[in-house]
């Protein structure tokens, strides 16, 4: 009899990986298959968000991503080769106030040999034929190299991409649309008088062009195919740059090109008891602003530690349900800003290119807008709708960061060292319980919440927030943090592995604090 595994992962694309990742650290049994017999050498999506950022810096990698990337502060607009405005990302309130600019196959190569480093390597040609789904547990079948396997699991992951055959198999609707053009897309050798160090966008009468830089003088283009042959040799790709651009250049060489459709496509709920679907296989949109494989990684790491709660604390169903309603609606408000976004650079009507300069020119000059576009890109200002998982206690000022927004960026001062620290790094696996103390508080204070944390090992780091140096915890200085946060006295904010605002609190009391925990956890 074969012995049950915690979680199998089907697919080891980036959002598959980044689950294996995030579940390698919470000591679950699992196994990543992978139907392909090696690692991909297509570059798909170079683009990697401030937010995937901060959540691979909890995992432990994005150092080693940024050490292989370029990292890009700005994005330039043209319209008929004029410069026209910037998108500036360098005033993200992030400690990666950047995009970050990576081959695909560069982000799973790096993310697979630190998942090595843990042990567990990606079984490849290895490929899900069927499952059968119990009260108690999975039953997986799979192909290698000719050879059949059973593999009885707690829950199966599909990671398995656009044309997911765990979607298929559950008879679950692709819903949305196919756009009618197709886009072009082209990894070239270019010289010109342009920056290698950030993004270019060509609006013109022919239609839109993106130039993103990958090294010094090798550039990603892509563009929409209005009317004409498909780019696909060196005249053709040199003719559609040079209608679109209107730039001075030298197309050096053309390393590959390619062609593809844009979908907008969502599952209506992301797991069915036992099986859930992250990523491509649960969410396709245009690969205009980067997002898709950014928004996987989101769901990877939203689900990770629901499974660990399920395996560690025997958590209820419920915990496991609000995966699908929470990134569900995140995938499809990233659904609906790259389809106008899309739709905006489609536009190409000749006499409607006046009207496009001005609204280009003028509206990023529009601080609101054009914080809200950047944020939007870094998918910084993602939140969850309102549930039984976020609560709010005592009267909070509407302009603080609320239950279901992301932790901002805070930095607070570390005792011994002097020196600032970013108070998420406290806790990169589990959740982290800020209490903010009172002036003069006493040891008896955080008892409570000591016995809390013996009642669930390992659930959370706690770490007392002083108004002046301690021995232990980390201090405010001048009570910024707490200003920030809204907290009078006293209180608590209760952070999830996610990086998302679970629980707040005004005061220190710790039975309505454990009263949520027991209900986040056991919900009925
Ligand atoms: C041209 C292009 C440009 C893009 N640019 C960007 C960008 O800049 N930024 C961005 O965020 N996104 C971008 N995207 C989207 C991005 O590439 C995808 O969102 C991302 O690859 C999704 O990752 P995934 O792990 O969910 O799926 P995939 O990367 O598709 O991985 C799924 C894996 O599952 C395996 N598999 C499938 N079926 C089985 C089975 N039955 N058994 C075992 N294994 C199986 C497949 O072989 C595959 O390796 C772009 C996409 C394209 C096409």
């Amino acid at each position: 009899m074969n012995k049950k595994l915690d979680v199998l992962i089907i697919g080891a694309g980036p959002t598959g990986l980044t689950l294996a990742l995030a579940l390698s650290r919470y000591g679950l049994s699992f196994r990543i298959v992978e139907r392909a017999s090696g690692p991909s050498v297509v570059s798909k999506a170079i683009g990697i968000q401030a937010r995937s950022l901060e959540l691979f810096a909890r995992l432990g990698v994005a150092e080693d991503l940024m050490e292989n990337a370029i990292k890009i502060n700005q994005g330039n607009l043209y319209v008929n080769g004029a410069w026209q405005a910037k998108l500036d990302f360098t005033d993200l309130n992030t400690p990666f106030p950047f995009v970050t600019l990576l081959p695909q196959s560069e982000t799973e190569r790096i993310l697979e040999a630190r998942l090595a480093t843990y042990g567990h390597i990606v079984e490849r040609d290895t490929e899900l034929t069927g499952f059968a789904q119990f009260p108690t547990f999975v039953t997986a079948t799979l192909q290698h190299k000719g050879e059949t396997e059973t593999v009885d699991a707690s829950f199966i992951i599909g990671a398995d991409g656009a044309n997911s055959f765990v979607r298929r198999e559950l008879g679950l609707p692709f819903s949305g649309k196919s756009f009618k053009e197709s886009w072009a897309l082209a990894d070239i050798e270019v010289d010109w008088p342009l920056s290698s160090e950030e993004v270019h966008i060509f609006f013109s009468d022919h239609g839109v062009i993106e130039s993103f830089p990958l090294q010094s003088n090798l550039f990603r283009i892509t563009g929409n195919l209005t009317s004409g042959p498909v780019p696909t040799d060196h005249k053709a790709i040199d003719d559609f740059l040079q209608n679109r651009a209107k730039v001075p250049f030298e197309l050096k060489k053309v390393h590959w090109y390619s062609m593809f459709r844009v979908h907008n496509r969502i599952i209506e709920k992301f797991g069915h008891h036992r099986i859930y679907l992250i990523g491509d296989a649960a969410h396709i949109n245009s690969p205009v602003g980067g997002q898709g494989m950014n928004t996987g990684i989101a769901d990877a790491m939203n689900l990770a530690w629901k499974l660990w709660c399920v395996h560690q604390f025997k958590a209820s169903f419920p915990l496991l349900d609000s995966y699908s309603v929470e990134r569900r609606e995140a995938a499809q408000g990233i659904l609906r800003s790259t389809n106008l976004a899309t739709e905006l650079l489609q536009i190409n009507i000749p006499f409607l290119l006046p009207l496009q300069e001005k609204v280009i020119r003028n509206s990023l000059k529009i601080a609101p807008l054009h914080h809200f576009v950047t944020n939007r890109i870094a998918q910084l200002n993602s939140h969850y709708p309102a549930s039984l998982t976020f609560v709010t206690q005592g009267h909070f000022s509407p302009l603080t960061p609320k239950p279901g927004e992301p932790m901002p960026y805070s930095e607070v001062v570390h005792p011994r060292t002097k020196k600032n620290e970013l108070l998420l790094r406290r806790a990169d696996r589990n959740f982290l319980l800020l209490l903010f103390l009172p002036k003069n508080a006493t040891d008896d204070l955080l008892e409570p919440f000591k016995e809390l944390a013996y009642t669930y090992p390992d659930l959370f780091e706690t770490v007392p927030i002083h108004q002046s140096l301690k021995e232990d915890g980390v201090v405010d200085q001048g009570g910024e943090l707490a200003r920030r946060f809204g907290i009078k006295q006293s209180g608590l904010y209760l952070i999830r592995p996610d990086g998302y605002i679970a629980y707040r609190q005004q005061g220190l009391k710790s039975k309505s604090f454990a009263r949520y925990v027991e209900r986040l956890l056991y919900a009925r």
